[in-house]
């Protein structure tokens, strides 16, 4: 039995777990700490993921380590690897992805279709030619949707490291998430439609199939496909892409592990991003996906304000709504925005399962205990 160790312990880690292939193989954990939404499994070990002497003293009890969070000791990935540990995704694809410059450079160096850019090192002068408004990105640390802002004054200018981007005009953010395998084959699952919280800057709602013409599709794809193919990477790459107003197709950022916008496969696919993720890793044949609904819809269910211990409210609208699949993490605290969970709905059309998701999402909350009464 393959043993897979993966660096983690979050919401992704527990859906790779939950899935059908995982009961094939023996798998462990590398977690921050117990209380997690992996505590319920085995073999978890706490230690420090950034740590490289901790990660490549875990990780050399594995064939196979993953990661279900990039931003881990990339040294430790690389001693792993030296001591012939297979690590998917490779060291060196983590590295060009956490430096948000360095994967601009990668796109435009292969070809690879982006949004305008300069590198700006935080303090010196602009680069010549960046106008206003743009899109300010930190080039390291920043994630979901911190570290990004749009800048209209120069003194709004956070002064870090940073990409200057166009300020795009975007009609349809697409995620197209590609799966491939040890021996390069690659398959994809059906593009998705990405809507986002304008004060979170957080997904809201993800839909499937996105209402493109067949042919901007078709680009999505070939452009996602072609970028996994680019950077060599075995496992997952979430392929986040700009459709603009006027029909260019630009990447935005990947992700080389499950991703949001491919939870929805666990109830809406013939196989899940989760069972393509493990049996890429592990070297096995790789399933042509397929959505076996007309239509689907997942929101995320964020933290309500303020931190505490975690409350569920409203949960009972669950049992209105037989088409949708509540996925609770389960984790102990809240905080704003913090991912609590997601529910999924299938239904004959996009525009249904919108409306439920949207509807169910409205009606649950999650919040600390002082403020729900409950425990306080
Ligand atoms: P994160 O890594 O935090 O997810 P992203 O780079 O994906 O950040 O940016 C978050 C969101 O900001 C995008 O999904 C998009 O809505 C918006 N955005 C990012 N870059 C641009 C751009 N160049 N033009 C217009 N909007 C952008």
């Amino acid at each position: 039995m393959k043993k897979i160790g993966i660096i983690g312990g979050g919401q992704l880690g527990r859906m790779l777990r939950e899935a059908p292939t995982a009961a094939r193989y023996t798998i462990g954990q590398l977690v921050p700490n117990l209380d997690c939404p992996c505590r319920k499994f085995s073999n978890l070990t706490v230690g420090d993921w950034q740590d490289a002497d901790t990660v490549a003293a875990w990780g050399q009890g594995y064939d196979v380590v993953t990661v279900e969070w990039e931003h881990v000791s990339r040294v430790g990935l690389e001693k792993l690897e030296t001591m012939g540990v297979e690590v998917y995704p490779q060291a060196g694809v983590l590295g060009v992805i956490a430096d948000k410059g360095r994967q601009k450079e990668f796109y435009v160096e292969r070809g690879l279709p982006t949004a305008e850019y300069m590198l700006w090192d935080g303090e010196g002068v602009l680069p010549e030619g960046v106008e206003l408004p743009c899109v300010q990105k930190a080039r390291t640390g920043g994630y979901d949707g911190q570290g990004v802002q749009v800048v209209r004054e120069w003194g709004d200018l956070w002064p870090v490291p940073s990409v200057l981007e166009e300020l795009v005009e975007i009609d349809r953010e697409v995620s197209v998430v590609v799966a491939r395998g040890v021996g390069g084959q690659m398959v994809h699952l059906p593009p998705v439609g990405m809507e986002f919280d304008p004060v979170a800057n957080l997904v809201q709602c993800l839909y499937a199939p996105v209402g493109l013409a067949e042919d901007t599709l078709n680009k999505c794809v070939r452009v996602a496909r072609e970028t996994a193919a680019a950077y060599g990477v075995v496992g997952l790459l979430a392929v986040e892409l700009f459709v603009t107003n006027e029909g260019r197709v630009l990447i935005n950022e990947v992700a080389p592990r499950p991703h949001n916008s491919g939870h929805h496969t666990i109830e809406a696919c013939n196989v899940s991003q989760y069972d393509l993720h493990l049996r890429a890793i592990a070297g096995e044949a790789l399933p042509e996906p397929a959505q076996t609904f007309g239509g689907v819809a997942m929101v995320n269910i964020l933290g309500g304000e303020g931190h505490g211990e975690a409350v569920w409210r409203g949960k009972s609208v669950l049992s209105e709504h037989p088409n949708a699949t509540l996925h609770d993490y389960e984790k102990t605290m809240t905080k704003p925005y913090r991912k609590m969970g997601h529910v999924t709905v299938t239904a004959p059309t996009v525009a249904e399962a919108k409306a439920v998701a949207l509807g169910v999402q409205r009606r649950l909350e999650v919040v600390p205990s002082a403020v729900s009464g409950v425990n306080s």
